[in-house]
């Protein structure tokens, strides 16, 4: 069979369904990554992270006797040639829950038709498979601690599968030129070594993970938190894997309620992806999922821009969007104050704020970074008010003020 593996947001070999398959089934084939309409969107330090994410994917391709094809349009004007050039059989992929990217899926589907080929999709996005849920989609409960309960009681994860073919294969290289780029200096680095290691780190050797309840909200120090959401974007790092390593680490050391908390993260991530999934583009408008916009916003350009530089009278705020732009990173205590802030008090269009993440979180991830925005927004499903007091959230969470002097503008 010759087949053609689209590499979507899953950079991995490991637990990984589809390129599981097409490895299994293909006597030769194609694995090329096509750039997205976010892509597009990408400012440096995100466009970054994903170059070195392919650098490092193929580096772990090479290993099996493969290369990374690097396409420079998007999936359906590629692979309308590709198909035809090569005679591809069968079309490989990860369905994802993002609207730009199903449609870019149902594209791609339609080529397949057309071309009388098949298709093979796997739903890997997620720690609990959508199959697996005890509700229907749109029987999805409103609110996350319903959507966790419902969950929880019965929780079904599976086994993160492991690579079946590892001796090279005889894949036939097509000549489609890819180009590479590699940045040393990043502060996180792409391929599934780097994002181990982190999580090895994290839950064995630095044994972070065991306080992770009481120490995930600082923003200072990098075992704070997991952070582990640059890899889990790319799909370099499944959330089935962290799952997988964390009761690995908890039958040799315990389990406490910092461990769970990490799967309590996991399952808000789980929600937002099956939230975006239910109510689709509805997430990008200003009024959300309600009727009505549930907050009065004004387009003022000179706030925004204040806001997106960190020149605001306030220096928690301006802290941590320096932090957003010299590195692409922002903790999620930051990002919850810069945002409720951006909504709540300079009163600006939240979908503005949301688009600005989008370029330069290193971590930006459609479902997550919507959904977070549109849920502070308050015309999401948020039962409860968040708007923070700024000041009171800095003596709290920046106690020494050491996070504002280190960011300070
Ligand atoms: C306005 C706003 C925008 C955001 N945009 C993004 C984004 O584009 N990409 C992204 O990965 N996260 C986003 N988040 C969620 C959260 O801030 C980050 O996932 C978290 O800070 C990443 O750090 P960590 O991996 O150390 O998280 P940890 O605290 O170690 O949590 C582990 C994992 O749980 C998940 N998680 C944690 N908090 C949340 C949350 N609030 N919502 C959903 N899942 C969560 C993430 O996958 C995270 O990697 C956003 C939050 C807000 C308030």
């Amino acid at each position: 069979m010759k087949g053609l593996y689209w590499v979507r947001n899953d950079l991995r070999l490991q637990d990984n369904l589809s390129l599981n398959a097409f490895l299994e089934e293909c006597q030769e084939g194609l694995i090329v990554w096509c750039p997205t309409k976010s892509n597009s969107r990408a400012g440096m330090h995100r466009q970054e992270f994903l170059e070195d994410s392919l650098f490092h994917f193929n580096s772990s391709l090479k290993l099996l006797g493969q290369h990374l094809h690097i396409a420079e349009n998007n999936a359906a004007v590629e692979f309308e040639k590709i198909v035809r050039q090569f005679s591809i059989e069968k079309i490989y992929f990860s369905s994802l829950s993002s609207q730009e990217e199903k449609s870019e899926e149902e594209k791609v589907i339609k080529i397949c038709l057309s071309y009388n080929i098949d298709y093979f999709s796997s739903d890997q996005e997620t720690l609990i498979n959508e199959r697996d849920l005890p509700f229907e989609l749109e029987n999805m409960p409103y609110i996350f601690s319903d959507f966790r309960k419902k969950v929880e009681l019965n929780l079904k994860i599976h086994a993160p599968l492991s690579l079946t073919i590892k001796r090279n294969l005889p894949l036939q290289q097509f000549n489609y030129v890819s180009k590479f780029k590699v940045h040393p200096g990043l502060i996180f680095h792409g391929g599934e070594d780097a994002a181990l290691r982190r999580v090895h780190y994290y839950f064995g050797e630095s044994m972070a993970i065991h306080t992770y309840k009481e120490t995930r909200n600082g923003m200072l120090n990098s075992n704070d938190s997991s952070r582990l959401s640059p890899w889990l974007s790319l799909g370099i790092l499944s959330p089935k894997t962290i799952i997988h390593e964390l009761r690995l680490f908890e039958s040799d050391h315990g389990a406490n309620e910092s461990t769970y908390w990490l799967l309590f993260e996991l399952l808000w991530r789980d929600y937002l992806k099956f939230f975006s999934r239910k109510f689709k583009k509805q997430i990008f408008l200003e009024d959300g999922i309600k009727r009505g916009k549930h907050y009065i916003s004004e387009k003022n350009q000179q706030l925004f821009s204040q806001w997106s530089l960190g020149k605001t009278p306030e220096v928690f705020i301006n802290a941590n969007m320096n932090e957003l732009n010299h590195t692409g990173w922002m903790s999620n205590r930051g990002r919850q104050n810069v945002a409720s802030y951006f909504v709540h008090q300079l009163k600006l269009p939240w979908i503005w704020g949301a688009a600005y993440f989008e370029t330069q979180l290193i971590d930006y991830d459609c479902d997550l970074n919507w959904g977070n925005w549109l849920y502070l927004s308050g015309n999401g499903s948020d039962p409860r008010s968040r708007i923070f007091n700024i000041k009171r959230q800095a003596e709290v969470y920046d106690k020494e003020s050491l996070y504002q002097k280190k960011w300070a503008p």
